[in-house]
């Protein structure tokens, strides 16, 4: 069934929704799922960390094209532009730059695309009347956390230039919704996303060695790398290495659609956790693509990465009261998607 939008929108143009960033990793599943949901997505995006075949590849899963705008969030005239020429129910942004190392050495980038992305993004929305929001956050606004399972409540502070835009992009969006009723705001708190979709057809395509435990894990399945680094076994887990919450990607993009589906029959705005609630071990994801990829991975063990955390797991209780949003896929669906990913697509 179609969504409705705002009292501006038309029957058809109504369910359009931008997607910035949309080529990239989370945004291409969740434009299935929108699509899947009977939303319209256009894709903008300047393809910096995507390529621009996974439009075909879109298709391919879903059977029609997806609209794509080429550009940069940071150009305000070809923002305009594209808002001129569509009518937008909502957007989902996406596009910012997410590495957390890289922010260390090249702030000013940071702030460039993540902070005044979204204020060139919401001054074309404000003057094309566009309200709705879904911002793409993270469980980086919580910094170390001492509480466990992470309430939405718990304090917010930055541990990376990467982390202070996160808290700074939702503190705007926070400071905008209480001086102006006009915006209506959703703001996902992802914590760790993983896996691919079930097609093998879209999935996370890291440049050179990956930092995050999944995308390595795929190079030791795959023989490229020859074992997994497990950076620490003596946290106060119970296999000593660390735990996070690992959310199916696609599970992720169903979170997407729950949020766009609250602002649009106007409930208002929410700021939510988006996780499973359970905590993974490094271990325990070991084992768990050995079995995607039918071998024991092999592995070392070496000191803690600076900076880790024990354990980060998210309190998804408002996810499921506000959205009516919970996961559904496992760790093993996880891994057994990002298997079938890479051996479609790195071989
Ligand atoms: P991604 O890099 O795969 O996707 C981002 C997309 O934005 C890319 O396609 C890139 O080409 C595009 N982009 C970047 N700068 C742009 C610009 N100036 N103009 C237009 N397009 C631009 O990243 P992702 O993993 O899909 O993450 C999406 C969002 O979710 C980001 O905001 C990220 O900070 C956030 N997030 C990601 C994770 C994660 O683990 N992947 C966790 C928490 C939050
Ligand atoms: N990890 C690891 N080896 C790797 C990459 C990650 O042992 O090569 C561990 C890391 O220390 C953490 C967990 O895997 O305990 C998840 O790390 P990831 O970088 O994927 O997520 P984040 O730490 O950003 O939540």
């Amino acid at each position: 069934m179609l969504a409705r939008s705002q009292a501006k929108g038309d029957a058809v143009s109504g369910d359009k929704i931008l997607l910035t960033g949309g080529a990239g990793y989370i945004g291409s599943h969740t434009a299935v799922a929108l699509a899947e949901a009977g939303y319209a997505p256009v894709v903008l995006d300047n393809f910096s960390n995507a390529k621009p075949s996974v439009l075909e590849r879109l298709e391919m899963i879903l059977g029609v094209p997806v609209a794509l705008e080429r550009g940069d969030i940071l150009d305000r005239a070809f923002l305009a532009d594209v808002f001129t020429r569509h009518e937008f129910g909502a957007v989902i942004h996406f596009a910012a730059r997410k590495a957390v190392g890289e922010s260390v050495a090249r702030p000013m980038d940071y702030f460039e695309t993540n902070c005044c992305g979204l204020t060139a993004l919401l001054r074309t929305m404000e003057a094309s009347g566009v309200r709705n929001l879904v911002f793409s956050s993270s469980a980086t606004v919580y910094g170390e956390p001492d509480v466990f399972p992470v309430p939405e409540t718990a304090p917010r502070w930055h541990t990376s230039p990467y982390a202070m835009t996160k808290l700074a992009s939702e503190d705007l969006l926070l400071a905008m919704a209480d001086a102006d009723p006009f915006w209506a705001f959703g703001i996902l708190r992802y914590f760790n996303p993983a896996g691919a979709h079930e097609s093998g057809l879209i999935g996370e395509e890291p440049d050179g060695i990956p930092n995050n435990l999944m995308p390595y894990l795929a190079k030791v399945a795959l023989g490229e790398l020859p074992h997994l680094n497990v950076f620490g076994d003596d946290f106060p887990t119970p296999d000593g290495t660390g735990v996070r919450d690992f959310v199916h990607v696609m599970d992720l993009a169903e979170a997407h659609v729950s949020s766009l589906r609250t602002l649009l029959d106007g409930s208002g705005g929410h700021a939510v956790n988006i996780g499973t609630g359970e905590g993974s071990s490094v271990m325990q994801m070991l084992a768990s693509y050995g079995r995607a990829c039918g071998r024991d991975l092999p592995w070392k063990p070496g000191p803690r990465r600076a900076g880790d955390v024990a354990k980060l797991v998210a309190d998804p209780s408002l996810a499921a009261s506000v959205l009516k949003f919970r996961t559904r896929r496992t760790l093993d669906e996880m891994c057994e998607s990002s298997w079938r990913w890479v051996t479609r697509n790195s071989r």
